[in-house]
């Protein structure tokens, strides 16, 4: 397959590395010039031969500007991939575009994050149409270990933000728990111990414990340096709560989180730590 590749950062440029082991990648971003990927002078240079175009841009602005610069000059019947994070309104409207263009267009936002990225281990949520979702599967098998298809366009969105604000309020949850059990004089291994194997176990106690030298390896381990960098989870929250604004849907729980990680990345010491040193911010507090 012939594949664009627009937007080769932390994410981009490991996922345009590993397609390139097997296909034609022809890749561009208006700052990163990785090596070992053949690179185009513009978006429209790498996108106007291709049978795919994959964008993996930091938001939704920036993806309609790079889709109105591109969608007019690809190749009938191409695809457009995008596996950026966006808001659901333009997934959607990228989407409509693409049609009119006579192209089709597949949402597949991804978790797994750049280590994922590298080894060619995403997950892939999707919406669009079938047929198209069944055309990239193939890049999906490379790029990730697994792909599920959600639905019609912007339902790849929807569950990347339902997914990630379950994720945002259970990583509260764990983190003000174990400062609870803290003060309690509860023994941490013991609260794991507990908890990963009762009721109150998640994928932020289990998988992704935010206490240090507690449960399986993870950035806590390692002086909370990103994994999934505490900004990142803002954004994510955001874009829930624009989501559900529009939606007319009652979210407190995505508010409240998303509130959390705003304070404390953009008035406290959270921007650039893993997402998980949340439980840092609760240690240093009382509940004045
Ligand atoms: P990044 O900022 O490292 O990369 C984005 C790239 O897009 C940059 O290199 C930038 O120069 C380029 N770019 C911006 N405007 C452009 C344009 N008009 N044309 C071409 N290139 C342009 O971000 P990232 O970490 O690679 O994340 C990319 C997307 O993946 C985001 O939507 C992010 O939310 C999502 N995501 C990131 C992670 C992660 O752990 N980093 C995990 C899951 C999802």
């Amino acid at each position: 397959m012939k594949i664009g590749f627009i937007g080769l950062g932390n994410m981009g440029a490991p996922m345009a590395a590993n397609l390139a082991k097997s296909h034609d990648v022809t890749g561009f971003d208006t700052v990163a010039r990785p090596e070992g990927i053949a690179l185009a002078e513009s978006a429209v240079a790498a996108a106007k031969n291709a049978d795919v175009v994959i964008t993996m841009l930091p938001n939704g602005d920036i993806l309609r500007v790079v889709a109105n610069e591109i969608h007019a000059l690809m190749k009938a019947g191409a695809i457009h991939l995008d596996c950026s994070t966006v808001d659901v309104e333009s997934a959607r409207a990228v989407a409509v575009q693409a049609t009119q263009a006579g192209l089709q267009a597949i949402d597949a936002p991804v978790s797994g994050g750049i280590g994922g990225a590298t080894n060619g281990t995403l997950t892939f949520m999707a919406g669009g149409p079938a047929e198209a979702f069944a055309t990239v599967q193939p890049l999906f098998d490379i790029m990730g270990q697994k792909a599920v298809h959600c639905g019609d366009a912007g339902n790849g969105q929807a569950a990347k933000i339902c997914n990630n604000m379950i994720l945002g309020v259970t990583m509260i949850a764990t983190c003000e728990a174990f400062v609870l059990a803290d003060k309690l004089g509860l023994d941490r291994q013991a609260m794991f111990d507990v908890v990963s194997t009762s009721s109150g176990y998640s994928w932020s106690m289990n998988a992704y414990c935010p206490a240090p030298g507690i449960g399986p390896q993870s950035p806590a381990d390692n002086g909370y340096q990103p994994g999934f960098a505490a900004e990142l989870m803002l954004k994510d929250l955001n874009l829930s709560q624009m989501a559900a604004k529009a939606a007319d849907a009652d979210t407190p729980m995505g508010q409240a989180a998303h509130d959390l990680y705003a304070q404390f990345v953009e008035t406290e010491d959270g921007n650039g730590k893993d997402f998980s040193a949340m439980l840092t911010r609760f240690e240093k507090r009382g509940r004045g």
